[in-house]
């Protein structure tokens, strides 16, 4: 318990904390103040993708420690250029580095919109993102979520951005090819409930986007570094994004978010455009590059796919006898519930293991993608537990 009094906190209440207050983390374990152990299956919200305190991280990030801990983006930062070389891959040829998921997004919108103004389609300048969407919470990032609850008390939004239903077949005779500069959505959505995007669905979209010269932004701020099972979700579907943002695990908790884009795009953000004091940071670069380093090991991300099946099977045991949907892919797991699982989240901590809410009857379970089996399976046995206290009203 935390012995935290929030009456007397100094702190703006924009969280309503759980009653735990952790100060320390290793692998897929934390500590609270009282030395208390507690499996940590939030990961930090798909943060602490390599368990907390990951050792090749700590190392190298040690190591840049004594180095230099900030230096402008007037100069040149060897870390970025690594991190930026890896993040793309075969399928992008830029990055661009933040801080955070939020302005990875405003990045993407921006660079959009001025790909557009270059291209002399200056008409096309509208966003369009779907119902039960998270991208973050400032104007742009706000006005780009699709959920009434994020927006109330903050009008007028931030104009240019309409909301178009998830996983609708029709979605794209709504679309208008003259207004539009991107489509931009999550291919799971992580605080919308663990919903995935269905795969013709999203082949379609990309296509008519492809068609009409509108750019396809993913959003792969939790779904990316490896969650799913692969680098990131996208390699899943038959789709190229234009652009491509992440943030959360791609530093092991070190604050980073990146955009990436091909060439041809990535030019409208030419010197002067946008900018950062912070982003792209030696520090955090540091993390970015030893963190996607180790996701990319040989066999690490077929172990995150092995594991996340064999996971379900578990929950799916667990859960046997309750009117519960298990969806997500790899190590991104939601148990859709008929009712409020706030009271199952309690007992699950009461009982040694921490696990994080989607929307208000979505249990969205982030385990590190370094667990083992034996924690996997350790946790569907206090799930099942847990769940008979839950219904036993204890
Ligand atoms: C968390 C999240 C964001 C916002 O990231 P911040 O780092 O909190 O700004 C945006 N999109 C998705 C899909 C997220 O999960």
């Amino acid at each position: 318990m935390s012995k935290i009094n929030t009456e007397m906190s100094a702190l703006m209440q924009t969280y309503n904390r759980f009653p735990l207050t952790l100060t320390k983390g290793k692998g897929s374990y934390v500590w609270d103040e009282e030395g208390a152990s507690y499996l940590d299956f939030t990961s930090g919200i798909a943060v602490c993708n390599l368990g907390h305190v990951p050792e090749e991280v700590k190392h190298a990030v040690s190591e840049q420690l004594e180095q230099l801990w900030h230096c402008s983006n007037l100069f040149h930062i060897p870390a970025q250029e690594k991190a930026a070389r890896l993040l793309c891959g075969n399928d992008f040829d830029e990055a661009f580095f933040c801080n955070s998921g939020a302005e990875a997004n405003e990045a993407a919108w921006k660079l959009a919109r001025k790909y557009m103004y270059d291209q002399n389609k200056k008409e096309k300048t509208d966003i369009i993102s779907f119902t039960h969407s998270f991208h973050g919470r400032t104007g742009g990032a706000m006005a780009a979520t699709a959920q009434e609850k994020v927006h109330t008390g903050f009008t007028p939004l931030m104009p240019g951005f309409s909301y178009l239903p998830f996983n609708e077949e029709t979605v794209t005779e709504k679309i208008n090819p003259e207004k539009t500069a991107a489509v931009m959505l999550e291919l799971i959505q992580g605080e919308g409930g663990v919903r995935a995007a269905d795969k013709s669905w999203v082949n379609n979209l990309a296509e008519f986007c492809s068609k009409n010269d509108i750019l396809l932004i993913i959003d792969e701020i939790q779904t990316g570094a490896g969650r799913t099972g692969t680098l990131f979700a996208y390699e899943q579907y038959s789709i190229k994004p234009d652009i491509l943002t992440a943030a959360k695990g791609i530093g092991s908790g070190f604050p980073a978010g990146a955009m990436l884009a091909p060439k041809n795009i990535a030019a409208s953000f030419n010197h002067g455009t946008h900018g950062t004091t912070f982003g792209g940071n030696p520090l955090s670069m540091t993390a970015v590059y030893a963190t996607i380093s180790a996701i990319l090991e040989p066999g690490f991300l077929e172990d995150v796919k092995n594991k996340g099946m064999y996971f379900q099977k578990e929950l799916q045991n667990a859960a046997a006898g309750y009117e519960v949907e298990i969806r997500g892919s790899g190590l991104m797991t939601g148990m859709a519930f008929k009712e409020t699982i706030v009271p199952l989240i309690d007992h699950l901590r009461k009982n040694g293991v921490l696990a994080l809410p989607a929307g208000p009857d979505v249990l969205r379970i982030l385990p590190p993608l370094t667990a083992s089996y034996m924690e996997l399976s350790a946790f569907a046995d206090t799930l099942k537990q847990s769940l008979n206290e839950w219904k036993e009203g204890e």
